[in-house]
């Protein structure tokens, strides 16, 4: 039995979705991979409000992680981690021998401006990684308040990990001051993984041609100026089944109306947190809640993998909380295209199991 996934990805995919996959292949050297790129970009400008260019990478949202600190720190980078993802950024800082500094918060809290003001204020960083909605702990960071803040230093290129975000809320680019905004296809937005997305601005451009080592297959210039001279095309052979699948959700996200699924997405998290505060308790703090996914502090010191055996019986999935948090958290994607019935089936399947009055 198919078991519908409630986990912060990969997600629930549409049945109309995964067949586009199954269409035949193109060259990738073709006029029709051109457009079919471009037609991407164009959706993805408009679901950002950006006018920046838009990178495809065949690789997860980690690889234009990585391609991005590397392309695009000259001098040292600060990595601002609020969880496990938010570290990730500084691991490959250090593993690709990148000068960074890692600030941290306790995992449930979120970045304050001031953080981010006062290591700026250093004049030692010209990029910075900010984690929109980590996964781990389910905080949403105050990217418009962080954003009047990072405005005051332009020789800051600003990463944004919008992975499990891009989708299911509203993050708006340029009026953020955001230079490289990375996505994945697995999460909010609804597709199969394998291929990631991001902006790459003017800004990012000019830094990158300062860094002489910025790697290969994740150079983030070598990507970009593949599209400026090549007309949208890839440097190497792009994951075209996702290429077909992409310009074919983007569609009916823009069909679907970005309000109305920004909405819908704010219904399906309000009620998950209110049925975690009756219930059990929410884990992150309640100014920073994720539209897209909740973790739950497992209060009543239930098994969350014998909950998730017996949900997995009745043909569902959820997750438990990420590393540290395993057991003490579990998580609950009401992310891409699920709907408030999808989501109180699942939570009435969990009061029926653990017998919640
Ligand atoms: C899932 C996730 C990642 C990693 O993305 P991959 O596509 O698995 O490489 C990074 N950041 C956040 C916030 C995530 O949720």
């Amino acid at each position: 039995m198919h078991k519908r996934l409630f986990i912060p990805g990969p997600v629930e995919v549409r049945p109309e979705v995964l067949q586009k996959m199954a269409k035949p292949m193109i060259g990738h050297r073709s006029k029709d991979a051109s457009a079919l790129q471009g037609r991407i970009s164009d959706k993805m400008r408009v679901l950002w409000s950006t006018q920046h260019e838009i990178l495809l990478s065949t690789s997860s949202g980690s690889g234009l992680m990585e391609g991005a600190i590397r392309s695009c720190t000259a001098r040292r980078a600060a990595v601002f981690s609020v969880g496990a993802f938010g570290k990730r950024w500084f691991e490959m800082a250090v593993s690709n021998n990148i000068p960074a500094d890692l600030y941290e918060v306790e995992w449930g809290k979120a970045i304050t401006p001031d953080m981010i003001d006062e290591a700026l204020s250093s004049g030692k960083y010209d990029l910075i990684t900010v984690t929109h909605n980590e996964t781990s702990t389910g905080v949403m960071n105050p990217v418009q308040d962080i954003a009047a803040v990072v405005k005051n230093y332009p020789e800051v290129v600003y990463c944004l990990d919008t992975v499990s975000s891009t989708g299911g809320t509203p993050i708006p680019v340029d009026d953020l001051g955001v230079d490289i905004c990375i996505t994945s296809t697995q999460k909010a937005l609804g597709l199969p993984p394998g291929m990631a997305i991001c902006t790459f601005s003017q800004k990012a451009v000019e830094r990158a041609q300062e860094v002489p080592c910025r790697g290969y297959y994740l150079d983030l210039l070598q990507l970009y100026q593949y599209i400026r001279e090549k007309d949208y095309q890839y440097p190497s052979t792009p994951s075209i089944s996702h290429m077909y699948a992409l310009d074919y959700q983007l569609q009916r996200i823009l069909e679907e109306g970005l309000e109305n699924r920004y909405r819908r997405h704010r219904e399906m998290a309000e009620y998950v947190r209110n049925w975690a505060r009756q219930h059990f308790a929410v884990f992150a703090d309640e100014g920073y809640l994720s539209d897209t996914l909740t973790a739950i502090t497992n209060t009543r010191n239930i098994d969350v993998a014998d909950l998730n055996h017996q949900l997995g019986e009745r043909g569902f999935q959820i997750s438990n909380g990420y590393g540290k948090l395993k057991d003490k958290t579990f998580r609950i994607a009401h992310m891409a295209d699920h709907n408030l019935e999808d989501i109180k089936e699942l939570l009435g399947h969990i009061e029926d199991i653990l017998q919640l009055g």
